[in-house]
């Protein structure tokens, strides 16, 4: 069991996640994280290839075993701003009644560490198959250098994938995640002196008012999803006016929506569309379209026969947000979302693990690959 390992086995593995996460990968700059996987890949002589479409941000694909059966974990490199008022220094791993603090400690390189401490686990391990461990570059922004890239490449080939990079405690397995949609709005009026509005009104600030508040209690309509939050939606920007005596002739919104399988962009605009009527126009930004994997997948009831062995009972369920499964899930590898932090810890202040769940989950995991190959 990885988790009996020495103090001074652990402490190793401990001072690896301090240093990863002095690494600052804050939204690029990954090759610095790389550069130390590799470091530690070589010392314990595991192969692994590197593939970057900008030599910044690499990703590192380690690989155990040979055979025709392929099984993937995935975590990635990259982290999201230390900003906000931190008790430690963000980028100085923190000590604290069996807690580990940092930036990125549960997104996501303290699961990434775990599954290096994994990898050293099952060096020497003769399975049928392959298993591929993958550190991904641009992960958070959802970015063109990561997994995209990967499969777009045609670089990832996989039966079943494990992306190390969801909440839940080891009670969640994550089988179904919200796509996110970004839109634009503008709302169109006429620009007067403010001074003169009783003579020629047409504020375009005071009609995004009002589809604001239309919009607050309203619900998008979709077919209820098993696994999944409904829908929600939130303005994220707003920008309108630019002096004290002038109303503008617009005001600009932007909506971010989390919405759910069944439901289409197209759909969605036009709801939008009949609510706010004449005037607005919409842009759709950008999207990632929803994911889910079938629920009776033979590697889904696995994970969670090994996870009870581990004193685990999870529950399948859906993410709200969203992580790399969605895009294998779409390239065709059914992948689920599975591993330690407490919900709502990754991009906060006093981001922080607990210390010893790095060498549970490495040793849930040991069982799993096993069994896998089995
Ligand atoms: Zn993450």
């Amino acid at each position: 069991m990885i988790s009996n390992i020495t103090k001074e086995k652990k402490e190793f593995y401990i001072n690896l996640l301090a240093e990863i996460v002095s690494k600052k990968s804050v939204l690029k700059d990954e090759y610095l994280v790389a550069d130390v996987i590799k470091d530690f890949l070589n010392s314990i002589n595991v192969s692994y290839d590197v593939h970057f479409l900008d030599e910044q941000r690499p990703n590192v694909i380690a690989k155990i075993g040979s055979g025709k059966k392929k099984l993937l974990l995935v975590c990635h490199m990259d982290v999201v701003e230390g900003s906000g008022v931190w008790e430690f220094d963000p980028f100085v791993l923190s000590e604290q009644n069996g807690k580990l603090i940092g930036r990125g400690v549960a997104d996501n390189k303290g699961p990434l560490v775990s599954l290096l401490i994994l990898i050293d686990s099952l060096k020497s391990e003769n399975f049928d198959g392959e298993l591929q461990i993958l550190f991904a570059s641009d992960e958070e922004k959802s970015g063109p250098n990561g997994l995209k890239y990967l499969l777009r490449e045609d670089l990832i080939h996989a039966d079943f994938a494990i992306v190390a990079d969801t909440p839940g405690e080891f009670n969640k397995i994550m089988v179904a995640e919200r796509g996110s949609l970004n839109v634009g709005v503008i709302a169109k009026g006429k620009q007067v002196h403010s001074a003169y509005t009783h003579l020629d009104g047409d504020n375009p600030i005071d009609k995004m008012a009002s589809f604001i508040v239309k919009l607050s209690s309203y619900e998008l309509n979709h077919d209820p999803h098993k696994y999944l939050t409904p829908p929600s939606l939130s303005f994220v920007k707003i920008n309108g006016g630019f002096a004290n005596n002038v109303v503008p002739s617009v005001c600009e919104a932007t909506i971010n929506i989390r919405y759910v399988v069944n439901q289409s962009v197209d759909e969605i605009l036009s709801e939008l569309k009949d609510i706010a009527g004449d005037n607005f126009e919409f842009r759709v930004k950008s999207y990632t379209v929803p994911s889910e994997v079938n629920e009776d997948h033979e590697s889904i009831s696995l994970l969670r026969s090994v996870a009870q062995k581990h004193g685990f009972n999870p529950i399948l369920t859906g993410l709200d947000s969203g992580t790399d499964c969605k895009k294998l899930v779409h390239a065709g590898i059914p992948a689920v979302g599975y591993c330690f932090p407490k919900e709502g810890v990754a991009h906060q202040v006093n981001e922080w693990i607990w210390e010893e769940d790095l060498f549970i989950y490495a040793d849930l995991m040991k069982d799993f690959v096993i069994e896998f190959f089995k």
